[in-house]
């Protein structure tokens, strides 16, 4: 048996095999063998058995680097992954096929068609937090569509990287498919190359750097980032289902998950009835007390120390958890929850991303819009609320990535909806079709008779009065 608990190191891809690499996949890209739909077929088969005939190992890593629950892993990252690979495999021949424009008499005669074609070699750039979803994910959508692609996966979970490395590797053609490891050298290497589209998720401020990288060569890019995601409470909801939901959003995966609801705006009357149900909520789902081995942890000290810093300096009363209990050395916050937060307290400046939940007491439900709109678009926000008028106020009076109504974080799993943020939280879709549409050239596509120059041969010079008469 394997030690699972030994801390494994990452090997970072030497700085000048980098380039060594996007030429193979490149090559790979103009050998043709992704023209055929089979062979997509194949790799995409390989991609899901690169998972599922490792699915222990898969939870073993990410115990190790996030302290996750297998259930939790299973649930969040791999069930879903393992839907997206099966999903592309399976629909890989219909979404590739060529389509007609809609009928127009005047254009049907040149035969119109909008061909679906791989935009090539691309570039897939993951976060920590699921950082299989996030690689394998789109990686199945951008193979379907016949693209040859590099992964650059984080640094910050050398468990899972180094696995997710092994399998790629060892299931896939490399000429379709690389993994590069690194941190930030790596990553600005990587960016220096000529790509066909980038797809970054990650941080605001990184998102930006990628984004000027790519513009130097004019690459198609897809930023998925992140930021504070509201949710709103409307006292007249069902608060113990309420409760069970937002604690459950929050603290699945420590916090560390990028549509986490990051704040709670409640009206002010409301908010010690709020607090109560939560208490419940959280005894019911955690009945002993938090820890380490029974709670994901913070993917790292810099991580621990950051939330560790906001939690102790805030104005705000703590109602659950607190940092009592924490623990530097295991990287562990219990699932906290802070009451009367103000708007400019230190929980409220930058995406928390970590276990802890502040309420922001409000007026009103308007007053609650109000504050969302005075802060940038987020990916995701949350209203519980039974009342279609208190729905219909917050979705049409704001914008954010997704909205979710008496639910938190799985709309993002939910089939058939896309994926993706507005202004701050990003832009471009991705998950199933989506992602296969992201790295797809839509080719217009036309192929002309010889005798319509009967009917369209006024187009050609000299430009007579005679022509211009009829
Ligand atoms: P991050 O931006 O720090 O890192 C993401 C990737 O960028 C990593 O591969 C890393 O190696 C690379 N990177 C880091 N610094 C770099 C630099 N200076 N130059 C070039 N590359 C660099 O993000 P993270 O901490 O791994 O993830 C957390 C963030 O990701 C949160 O903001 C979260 O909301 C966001 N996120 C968004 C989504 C989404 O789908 N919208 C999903 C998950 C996470």
């Amino acid at each position: 048996m394997s030690d699972t608990t030994a801390p494994v190191t990452l090997t970072y891809t030497p700085v000048e095999e980098i380039e060594v690499i996007r030429d193979q996949v490149r090559k790979g890209f103009y050998s043709g063998k992704l023209k055929s739909i089979e062979y997509r077929k194949y790799q995409l088969a390989q991609l899901g058995y690169a998972i599922q005939d490792n699915l222990d190992k898969f939870r073993d890593a990410f115990k190790l680097d996030l302290g996750r629950n297998p259930l939790e892993t299973d649930f969040m990252e791999l069930g879903t992954v393992l839907k997206e690979i099966k999903e592309a495999h399976d629909k890989v021949a219909e979404w590739s096929r060529s389509e007609k424009p809609p009928f127009a008499l005047e254009f049907v005669a040149m035969r119109p068609v909008i061909r679906k074609e791989p935009k090539g070699t691309v570039l897939i750039i993951a976060p920590f937090n699921y950082p299989v979803a996030l690689s394998v994910g789109p990686l199945a959508g951008a193979i379907a569509a016949g693209n040859t692609a590099v992964l650059k996966i984080s640094e910050q979970t050398p468990a899972v990287s180094a696995l997710v490395t092994e399998v790629i590797h060892k299931y896939l053609d490399s000429d379709v498919v690389r993994v590069v490891n690194g941190a930030v050298a790596e990553t600005t290497k990587v960016l220096e190359l000529q790509w066909d589209h980038i797809l970054y998720t990650g941080g605001e401020r990184v998102g930006r750097i990628v984004a000027m990288a790519a513009a130097k060569h004019t690459t198609p890019v897809s930023l998925e980032l992140g930021g504070k995601s509201p949710l709103i409470v409307d006292p007249k909801t069902d608060l113990q289902t309420a409760a069970r939901r937002i604690l459950w959003g929050k603290g699945v995966n420590a916090g560390q998950t990028c549509v986490a609801p990051d704040y709670i705006l409640v009206p002010r009357d409301s908010q010690a009835k709020l607090v109560e149900a939560l208490q419940a909520a959280h005894a019911q789902l955690w009945p002993n007390p938090l820890t380490s081995s029974t709670f994901s942890h913070l993917v790292s000290e810099a991580a621990f120390d950051r939330v560790h810093s906001i939690i102790s300096t805030t104005t705000g009363t703590v109602v659950i958890g607190g940092l009592p209990t924490a623990s530097k050395a295991d990287k562990f916050i219990p699932l906290t929850v802070v009451k009367d937060v103000k708007g400019d307290d230190s929980l409220m400046r930058d995406e928390l991303f970590g276990p802890v939940l502040p309420i922001v007491p409000v007026d009103s439900i308007e007053d609650a819009v109000k504050f969302v709109n005075e802060r940038p678009h987020p990916l995701a926000l949350y209203v519980f609320s039974n009342d279609q008028g208190v729905k219909d106020k917050v979705a049409n009076g704001t914008q954010s990535g997704a909205i979710c109504f008496n639910e938190t974080v799985i709309h993002s799993g939910v089939y058939g909806l896309p994926f993706g943020g507005t202004g701050n939280s990003g832009y471009g879709y991705h998950t199933g079709k989506y992602s296969f549409d992201m790295f797809t050239h839509l080719r217009a596509s036309m192929d002309q008779h010889g005798w319509i120059d009967m009917m369209i041969g006024a187009r050609f010079p000299p430009y007579t009065e005679q022509k211009r008469a009829k």
